[in-house]
């Protein structure tokens, strides 16, 4: 297919764990089949550690694709060097997202590689999609900001009135959560429903009150426990369920966080219904992701 776009010309690094690689239907398989047109549309560089380009070859995904580079497998370093490439500020070198489908229950997502990976991701403003649902949005929104159609088969996910969203700010990232919400008021507003861990909830339901009006506004998130109380495990229940498909956690990287455990849980609960839910962790990705999705909405 010709590009019909106009995008960024993106450089993705791409990995996947093994169970999401070689069956016929591996999360792999539906990612680069289903977003196959917006690919061919967005032409990204795709920098792809060892094994999964040996799948993709196998399984004869992305013939004759122009923009592959194969990165070592990860056993020699593959994913240390996806890690090196999200940090270095060469424009001719730079990851600008990360696709790793990861298995939760696969010992090496939780390798320091694999966990240095995404706390990058989120220092640097980088999109860290580690879900195939958060994956194919992504080429999703991004290829229909470029100009190209939208994908019907994925319209019902963007009718919005029958979505949730959790919405989670660290101390130090609240004041930009509640900017970030004031910002998207209306597309957040238009969710069938927000929830919340405990402190960042309060706030939220304090700015939708001064936006809506008092009584309008008191219940606009629902909050759950505060984080380090259990919140994030009550909002993961949610996500297990299928009854809150979309996280935007604007985590705080720089702080020792005791409840390391609880945050970890709730991106491990995506990554259990990989095909379902996704997790957005950071203001810039946050931001750019909720314009997109509300022109998407429309489209
Ligand atoms: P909080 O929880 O909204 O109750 O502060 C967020 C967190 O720190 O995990």
């Amino acid at each position: 297919m010709a590009s019909t776009t106009s995008s960024p010309h993106y450089r993705i690094g791409l990995a996947a764990n093994r169970a999401h690689q070689d069956a016929p239907n591996s999360a792999l398989v539906q990612l680069l089949r289903g977003a196959q047109q917006h690919i061919e549309a967005l032409q990204p560089e795709l920098v792809v550690v060892g094994r999964t380009l040996d799948a993709i070859d196998q399984l004869g995904l992305l013939p004759d694709y122009p923009h592959l580079e194969r990165f070592p497998y990860g056993r020699q370093g593959g994913l240390m060097k996806l890690v090196s490439r999200v940090v270095d500020s060469d424009p001719a070198r730079t990851l600008d997202a990360i696709i790793y489908l990861i298995d939760p229950v696969d010992p090496s997502s939780t390798f320091p590689e694999a966990v240095a990976l995404k706390r990058q991701c989120v220092i640097h403003g980088k999109p860290f999609l580690s879900t195939l649902a958060g994956a194919r949005e992504w080429f999703e929104l991004e290829a229909v900001a470029a100009g190209a159609a939208p994908d019907r088969c994925l319209d019902n996910r963007f009718d919005l009135s029958q979505e949730g969203i959790a919405l989670i700010a660290h101390d130090s990232m609240k004041p930009r959560m509640l900017a970030l919400a004031e910002r998207h008021f209306e597309v957040l507003d238009s969710f069938a429903f927000r929830c919340a861990t405990g402190t960042t909830g309060g706030l939220l339901n304090a700015l939708a009150q001064k936006i809506k009006g008092v009584e309008a506004g008191r219940n606009w998130v629902k909050p759950f426990l505060s984080g380090p109380m259990g919140g994030d495990a009550q909002i993961a229940e949610l996500i297990l369920d299928h009854q809150c498909r979309r996280v935007l956690f604007l985590e705080d990287p720089h702080v020792a966080r005791q409840h390391e455990a609880d945050i970890q849980l709730l991106e491990r609960a995506a990554r259990t219904v990989t095909d379902y839910a996704s997790c957005m962790s950071d203001e810039k990705w946050g931001d750019r992701w909720l314009t997109q999705l509300n022109a998407r909405r429309r489209a």
